[in-house]
């Protein structure tokens, strides 16, 4: 494991998203320059799929994560499975699936959120391969299904992308193994009753995340000029690790040395920094 020269890693975020049309290798290039050199790339629908796999051959620091998001369930294709498992065979480079996961805020069918949930962490599992979940609400079905995973030694490399839920929950995620990753908007002082559950978070199982091109929020600790969008991008990452390394009251070089080691065991991945 490369520990030497650690960097930071964007643990989720979506690339290909229209919001960034064309400029998504300059953001990558431009957050390679601020030394952000891993970021993995989040797929919500099957025709994003060969976007991220043509970005990760490209450029080096883009790790394909591909999978169809609960909010786009019922898109899923008679024989998406097999198409993802052949897609993630044919790559020469790591990858993951995701994003998967469970959201009851949305309107798509909750029972085919199930079942499609399930069917990627199956297809994980079988593959070895990290998976990157989302959750809104329905924490209880969400958390009951890992742990009985975990319970039958079924659970693969499992990161919870953008955590909003409680103590308890966060608590039972790292209990089974899970990786807890903060979306950059918990900066933001409207997210505050996020400090202490985030505070309590293990840092061997803490992941930081952009989420681009989700909101962007401008607290204390930006500088928009760093950006070239009006979204949220993978360079505004060392700001969070800044933000995030105060808040757990530690040192910037040990946070970022564990972050990056966190990462690569995720990921199963050496990063070369
Ligand atoms: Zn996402």
């Amino acid at each position: 494991m490369n520990d030497m020269y650690p960097c930071f890693i964007d643990a989720h975020l979506h690339l290909q998203d229209d919001a960034f049309s064309s400029k998504a290798g300059f953001l990558i290039e431009n957050a390679k320059k601020a030394g952000v050199a891993v970021l993995l790339c989040n797929a919500v629908k099957e025709p994003d799929w060969p976007v991220i796999v043509e970005l990760g051959k490209n450029y080096g620091s883009v790790i394909p994560f591909l999978g169809i998001h609960p909010w786009h369930a019922d898109s899923a294709a008679p024989g998406w499975e097999t198409r993802l498992i052949d897609i993630l065979g044919s790559l020469h480079q790591g990858s993951g699936i995701g994003e998967s996961g469970l959201d009851k805020k949305c309107s798509t069918d909750f029972g085919l959120q199930l079942k499609l949930f399930e069917t990627h962490l199956e297809i994980a599992y079988s593959l070895s391969l990290p998976i990157a979940l989302h959750c809104v609400r329905g924490w209880g079905t969400f958390v009951d299904i890992l742990e009985s995973y975990s319970r039958r030694n079924r659970l693969p490399a499992t990161m919870i992308h953008s955590f909003s839920g409680s103590y308890e929950t966060m608590k039972r995620l790292t209990d089974i193994g899970c990786f807890i990753s903060y979306s950059i908007n918990i900066m933001d002082p409207r997210w505050k009753k996020m400090d202490e559950v985030f505070t309590r978070t293990p840092l061997a199982q803490l992941l930081l995340e952009t989420d681009a091109p989700g909101q962007l929020l401008s607290p204390p600790g930006f500088n928009s000029r760093e950006t070239v969008t009006t979204f949220s991008e993978p360079i505004l990452i060392p700001a969070f690790y800044r933000w995030a390394a105060q808040k757990q009251n530690n040192e910037l070089s040990h946070f970022k040395t564990q972050i990056w080691r966190n990462g690569q065991i995720y990921t199963n991945q050496t990063f070369g920094g």
